[in-house]
């Protein structure tokens, strides 16, 4: 999502005539695109901004912004402007159409600009310039904001309610990347399975897949994130059936503890969320299954983590993000009693290896099989390889050039180091 951000804010400051340069110190305008969801996020933004202070003594001319949900918070933005006094734009979530002007504002008078508006209800803005870096693959946004309010999350408060796009402007965006040339397409959005509620539409997001799935081409769809307590038998039917859409579903299921999860105001139970990935497995046996998984969440005790540790077991995710619970102030849970450090500490440790054993048995049984894998990129080691993903999410390596990239292939896997698979294209 912020990445994405972050090439609409390129497109706006290409459209001013900026271009990308190698280094800070070459550069006439710095923007910091931020997060807020854990406080280490937070940190290394503040000490990015705040390093950024020697470029200005340089070039008094420097333009530095900052964008993101960081400023968004509870007064964040106005406390970040007077920290940093060199600051010259602070831009609140839904300010970032407002980007050129502050900028031309900034180049022709020196005014210093801090919009952050209320992100309760704000208008969806289409049309912002896109300048997309993310090569093969174009995210594509269906929605914004979120109404699930889980506890420990900071997300609603700081990108406001759901709001979808219309049908017809996602759709004609796909179409249009497609044509354009990329053969991947992800659609974003906190919670794209409760895509178009806000429109009055019934199974949205099922609506829209089955209508991108109609767009002639070799092309592939991903999405993320779905929420387990919002993805149903109707839309996985629809990724089962249709050959562009990728076997593939990022579906957090933060702890396995049913306590916990009550606490995380998840509105699913350990064993609802293990029966759909059940009915996932049973209609898509192949399919790529990822996760979010949370420690140290307020009240977690051993028995809640071993809960977690057996669910992570059960399900043998393909991957997954682990992260330790960050306290985010305004959220329910920052208030509540907090797990101590040290035993965060052990239980991620625990849950890391767990989940990196599961990953390298994973890995070991395609060897042999057959992927078809789309080229992304040059391998980052290794002359004359390049790398890609599978349909399922894996990352493989085989042998080809800078040409190979953007064209799909049957690779064979011939062996695998941990999470990695390596193999030889036979078609
Ligand atoms: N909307 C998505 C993703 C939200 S943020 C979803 O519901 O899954 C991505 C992940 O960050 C979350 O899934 C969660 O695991 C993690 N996260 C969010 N808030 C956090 C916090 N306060 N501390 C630690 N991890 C957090
Ligand atoms: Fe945060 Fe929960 Fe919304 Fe995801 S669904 S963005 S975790 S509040």
């Amino acid at each position: 999502m912020n990445l994405h951000e972050s090439e609409k804010a390129a497109g706006i400051l290409r459209s001013l005539g900026y271009e990308e340069c190698d280094k800070e110190e070459d550069a006439d305008l710095i923007l910091f695109n931020t997060c807020c969801i854990r406080d280490n996020a937070e940190r290394r933004a503040k000490g990015n901004i705040g390093a950024a202070k020697v470029f200005k003594r340089v070039n008094p001319d420097l333009i530095i912004a900052v964008m993101g949900c960081m400023t968004q918070q509870d007064s964040a933005g106005e406390a970040l402007a007077r920290k940093f006094p060199f600051v010259d734009i602070v831009l609140g979530t839904n300010n970032l159409d407002k980007l050129a002007e502050c900028v031309e504002n900034v180049r022709s008078r020196r005014k210093r600009s801090v919009l952050i508006d209320p992100c309760q209800n704000p208008a969806i803005c289409e049309d912002m310039p896109v300048y997309r870096t993310s090569g093969t693959n174009a995210w594509l946004n269906i929605m914004y904001g979120c109404n699930n309010f889980c506890t420990y999350c900071i997300v609603p408060y700081v990108r406001g309610r759901e709001r979808s796009r219309t049908l017809a402007n996602v759709t004609d965006e796909f179409k249009r990347l497609i044509d354009q040339g990329y053969k991947e397409v992800t659609l974003l959005g906190q919670n794209v399975n409760s895509y178009g509620k806000d429109l009055g539409m019934k199974n949205g997001f099922a609506t829209l897949l089955s209508e991108i799935a109609k767009v002639n081409g070799d092309f592939r769809v991903r999405f993320m994130t779905s929420h387990p307590k919002d993805l149903n038998e109707e839309i996985v039917d629809i990724i089962a059936s249709s050959k562009n859409i990728c076997n593939n579903i990022h579906l957090p299921v933060q702890s396995g503890s049913d306590k916990i999860l009550k606490l995380m105001n998840r509105h699913y139970t350990r064993d609802y969320y293990l029966s759909l990935i059940q009915m996932i497995r049973s209609k898509m046996p192949d399919c790529g299954i990822t996760s979010d998984i949370m420690v140290g969440f307020p009240y977690e005790e051993d028995e809640d983590f071993l809960d977690t540790l057996d669910l992570v077991n059960k399900v043998r995710y393909s991957g997954a993000f682990t992260f330790v619970y960050s306290p985010r102030k305004g959220t329910p849970a920052a208030d509540m009693p907090q797990v101590p450090a040290e035993v965060s500490k052990r239980r991620i440790i625990e849950l890391v290896n767990t989940q990196n054993r599961i990953v390298k048995e994973i890995s070991k049984e395609y060897e042999g099989k057959v992927l078809r894998v789309l080229c992304e990129d040059l391998a980052p080691k290794g002359e004359g390889k390049v790398c890609g993903r599978s349909e399922c999410g894996r990352m493989v390596t085989f042998d080809g050039d800078k040409n190979s990239i953007g064209s799909f292939y049957d690779v064979k896997i011939i062996h695998s180091k941990s999470a990695s698979l390596f193999g030889e294209v036979i078609k």
